[in-house]
């Protein structure tokens, strides 16, 4: 004959596991200490969404985490979304502004087997498209981080990276813009020169090509405005997108700035001055 156990057993045994199940639940809840004062707390986990509030005490609650961005609790049935990357900074940021809290998709055209178009000395020494993208990509990516903007990188190395992928990258992210660079090149060497910013879509990508190209003028290379380009990376692209065509890589004079620390470094500046006026739109 069966032993029946005592009710009393089965509920302590019940009980207990109840509260581990609770104190699992609360061991997994994440709370961060918000460094830098008065972020701005958004409806929705994006710049795009509504400031509700700012950031006041030091420790939040996390409840969840989307697109890089933290839903707090603001009170006990307030909530809101903070930027991740702002939050989880180790030195607090000293401004915050749009643009610190804005994801960034920067493409270095081409990489690897892809070498791009080349310049080739008086020597014959060849000099590829994919590394003078790669130096402008890292010196804008530098400046925009400094800045506390949350910044993606298609490659941050010489690698092969297709075409498709870029664009996915920057819908996945969710990213508030998206910049490829490249050196264009004319058929015969030396007929081409200056620079041109390519959108694909009207709207917010002829927008973001406008603020970009409106700083190029203080470069050394002339500035030849903004024009519709039919190229995958802006054209596939559901988020704000350009194509900056930094110079012509096959010109003996545009390549000397191309290659230059100090033209790298101006366009980096540009490129943080342009996107901080497409945020203030
Ligand atoms: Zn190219």
């Amino acid at each position: 004959m069966k032993k029946k156990l005592p009710n009393s057993i089965i509920i302590s045994v019940l009980l207990i596991l109840l509260a581990l199940v609770l104190v699992w639940g609360l061991s997994r809840q994440k709370t961060v200490d918000i460094k830098t004062a008065n972020l701005n707390i958004h409806r929705g986990p994006g710049i795009d969404y509504p400031t509700i509030d700012h950031t006041q005490r030091q420790r939040y609650h996390v409840i969840s985490k989307r697109n890089d961005w933290y839903k707090i609790r603001i009170t006990d049935h307030k909530y809101g979304w903070v930027a991740s990357w702002l939050v989880d900074r180790k030195k607090p940021l000293g401004h915050v502004s749009r643009l610190s809290e804005a994801t960034v998709v920067i493409d270095a055209g081409h990489g690897g087997s892809d070498s791009g178009a080349e310049y080739k000395d008086s020597k014959n020494s060849r000099y590829m498209e994919k590394t003078y993208t790669l130096q402008l990509a890292k010196k804008v990516a530098a400046a925009l981080r400094l800045r506390g903007c949350h910044v993606i990188m298609t490659r941050d190395n010489d690698r092969y990276v297709a075409l498709k992928p870029r664009p996915q990258l920057a819908e996945s992210a969710h990213a508030d813009a998206f910049i490829s660079f490249h050196y264009d090149s004319s058929p015969q060497r030396n007929e081409g020169t200056g620079i041109t910013t390519y959108y694909y879509h009207r709207g917010t990508s002829k927008q973001l090509a406008e603020s970009l190209s409106a700083q190029f003028d203080n470069l050394p290379l002339t500035n030849k405005g903004t024009d519709f380009g039919n190229f995958l990376v802006i054209r596939d692209n559901t988020r704000p997108a350009i194509l900056c065509e930094m110079g012509y890589i096959n010109s003996r004079k545009d390549f000397h700035h191309i290659k230059s620390f100090s033209y790298q470094v101006k366009v980096a500046n540009d490129v943080v001055k342009g996107l901080n006026q497409f945020f203030k739109q």
